[in-house]
């Protein structure tokens, strides 16, 4: 079989199906952004035909799965989140490698926020109550059956635990998975399999295809045995996925890109807030929930922009298995190219650049850490999501102003806000447009509240028994009484 050394882990290129490793006659190419010039592997790239066998191996497991209780699929979700948790270094380097993320972030975040997710979605599932009551002489319950096969597709940021994320609650509702990871970044999805194979899943219930979005993606979305589709990607992707699922009548989800707001009031712990946004650099930027668009009130602009150098300063751009690291390589060239196109475009607009502006080694996959004021709230870099450590730098008079500012994209994802008054938080926090805002923090996240997007950040809601329901067709059974 097809399997190859990544920082110390045998990986395979090979797709999971069925419970066996099953290759393609065609393979890509998996580099490691930190040191393009060599190939890390090559993975198997599906096609139409591979997309069939997997969802006929999908279909076949589902009456199974679907018929277990969910007492019963929680034994095999906890045993999985035990060889995650077990299995958490190698899922670290891999991914580290792969997608360059942190070491550390993986080590000490990400992968075990991939085990609480399976751990999450089984207890949820078995802690779920049926509705019951009695009305016009029947007794009527509302019960939540299982849906089908569900296609799940990942992008490449934060690959492991987005899919986790995303394949918990499909398991612990009774379907059965297909997941598709990004081409940029396939690995820790492979290393996934080896668990779900190890944990001893019942064949088909969980099935990985690797490959291009046009190819194999397309193919997935578009079969009508495919009763869920959950994506989170681009919005051009969302528009092609979305028109397949009208097409079948089957529910998706879309969670897209962001732009959000990092608004800072004169009454905020300031030097809090500049910390935090420097912080919005982590990462390379590359991470859809990232406050982009600073917006401080006028009073404090110079005290916060001293603040923020202070801390942008701190960053070092390095090696993703160094723990001194804070920004790592970003994924792909033609990422870098885009990234710097917009800086380079802001430029020419005659928008400010006030640090950075730049890739930090010519030819490498670093960009500084870039701040840009706008010359005006319709510039390019203040609309467009960027996906990369590049923030836009604005003011405000009065608290209108500001939340105007804030919400003035296409997007609505998320939001941070930052005041030291609680009433404000509470009146301004309702304002902002966005599934989930921050007061004061970033990123502390419940898994039982919901996560999604307004206008072009996504459609549909994930997380707790938001995804339960999604992922089930609620059905309401009613028996006349006496
Ligand atoms: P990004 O800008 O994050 O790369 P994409 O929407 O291009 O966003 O990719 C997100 C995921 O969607 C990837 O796994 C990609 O392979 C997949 N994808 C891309 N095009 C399609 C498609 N036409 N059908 C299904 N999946 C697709």
């Amino acid at each position: 079989t097809n399997r190859f050394n990544v920082n110390g882990v045998m990986v395979s290129g090979d797709h999971f199906i069925h419970g066996t490793r099953v290759a393609s006659a065609e393979t890509f190419e998996t580099r490691s952004p930190m040191d393009w010039d060599t190939v890390l592997g090559n993975v198997a790239r599906g096609n139409e035909e591979t997309a069939q066998l997997a969802i006929e191996s999908a279909t076949t497991a589902f009456s199974q799965w679907s018929g277990l209780s969910a007492k019963e699929r929680a034994v095999y979700l906890h045993r999985l989140a035990d060889l995650i948790e077990e299995h958490k270094e190698q899922i670290a380097n891999v991914e580290c490698s792969d997608m360059a993320m942190l070491f550390e972030s993986l080590n000490l975040r990400l992968v075990p926020r991939g085990a609480a997710n399976f751990r999450n979605y089984a207890d949820l599932a078995v802690e779920h109550e049926e509705r019951v009551w009695s009305s016009k002489g029947t007794l009527n319950r509302v019960i939540r059956t299982p849906a089908g096969p569900a296609v799940i597709i990942t992008p490449w940021n934060a690959p492991f635990m987005l899919s986790t994320w995303k394949c918990a609650p499909a398991l612990a509702a009774g379907n059965t998975v297909i997941l598709k990871p990004a081409e940029w970044s396939p690995l820790s999805a492979s290393v996934l399999a080896d668990l779900i194979e190890k944990a001893e899943f019942p064949k088909g219930v969980f099935n990985i295809v690797q490959g291009l979005g046009s190819e194999v993606g397309n193919a997935l979305v578009n079969d009508p045995r495919v009763k869920r589709i959950s994506f989170t990607g681009s919005v051009p992707t969302a528009r092609i996925i979305g028109k397949a699922a009208a097409e079948n009548i089957v529910p998706f989800t879309a969670e897209l890109g962001g732009k959000s707001c990092l608004l800072v009031f004169a009454d905020a712990d300031i030097d809090a807030a500049a910390k935090k946004a420097a912080g919005q650099f982590d990462d390379s930027g590359q991470v859809c929930m990232a406050g982009t668009r600073i917006i401080v009130e006028q009073s404090i602009k110079d005290e916060f922009l001293a603040l923020f150098n202070k801390y942008a300063d701190q960053h070092v751009m390095g090696d993703s298995r160094d723990s001194k690291t804070t920004m790592s390589a970003m994924i792909h060239p033609v990422h870098v190219d885009r990234v710097e196109g917009f800086v380079n475009r802001a430029r020419e607009n005659g928008d400010t650049i006030l640090r950075g502006g730049k890739r930090f080694i010519e030819g490498k996959l670093w960009f500084e850490p870039t701040l840009i004021a706008p010359k005006s709230n319709q510039s390019e870099v203040v609309q467009s999501e960027i996906f990369g450590p590049v923030l836009t730098f604005q003011t405000f008079d009065t608290e209108e102003q500001g939340v105007e500012l804030a919400n003035s994209t296409v997007f609505g994802l998320s939001g941070i806000l930052y005041t030291g008054n609680k009433e404000r938080a509470e009146r301004v926090g309702r304002l902002i447009r966005g599934g989930t805002i921050w007061v004061n923090t970033f990123l502390v996240r419940d898994l039982t509240a919901p996560f999604g997007g307004i206008g072009l950040s996504g459609l549909g809601r994930e997380g707790g028994h938001y995804a339960l329901e999604f992922h089930s067709d609620l059905k309401t059974l009613q028996i006349l009484e006496g």
